[in-house]
């Protein structure tokens, strides 16, 4: 497919800054796919939970911003979200809920092409919103509560961290994953 072709061609030649026509193109494509999508059972059950809770903080890889969507009021987005944009020269986020998007690339209030707010391939996860999530999963071990691994094969670095450093603190770690084996592997885990 073009998309899958238009992908690969982006892990092999994009660089930074990252703010291209191409790249936008690509996202544009995404965000047009998931602006037509509904956030599932599993989007609203995770709603739901955190309505029991007192704390409650969601981490995702996702970029979709389907958790907010939903109606998840603490997330952190490991990843960043497709529905900004970042500009290089001044770090400053840009919400683009719109799509498609009237220029390509968008352009921030100070002149200069931004990138998407997404993490790129081979590219450091944005280190303020990786501290918060390990604050978090340091917070939520503390007071020795729950810690859900949900829907991830929980093999990415450093969001697997997140699970390890919750269950080395003693905290339950419930992992719900369609394969057997993740973080409970326990050659992955040295207690
Ligand atoms: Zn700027």
């Amino acid at each position: 497919m073009w998309e899958d072709e238009k992908t690969r061609e982006l892990a092999r030649n994009a660089c930074p800054p990252w703010n291209t026509k191409e790249i936008w193109e690509y996202y544009e494509w995404r965000r047009a796919l998931v602006s037509r999508c509904e956030p599932n059972a599993a989007y609203l059950t995770l709603v739901e939970i955190g309505s029991y809770f007192d704390y409650f903080w969601l981490i995702t890889q996702n970029v979709d911003g389907l958790h907010t969507r939903a109606g998840s009021k603490q997330v952190l987005e490991l990843h960043g979200n497709m529905w900004g944009g970042r500009c290089p020269r001044d770090g400053a986020i840009v919400d683009l809920p719109q799509t498609p998007l009237a220029c390509l690339p968008p352009y921030h209030s100070c002149g200069t092409a931004l990138r998407p707010h997404v993490v790129q391939f081979g590219e450091a996860l944005d280190s303020a919103t990786l501290n918060a999530a390990i604050t978090t999963a340091l917070t939520a071990s503390a007071s020795a509560e729950l810690f859900l691994v949900i829907g991830t094969s929980a093999v990415v670095l450093p969001a697997r961290e997140l699970s390890i450093i919750a269950l080395k603190k003693g905290t339950t770690v419930i992992e719900v994953n369609r394969k057997q084996l993740g973080i409970y592997d326990l050659n992955l885990i040295t207690m």
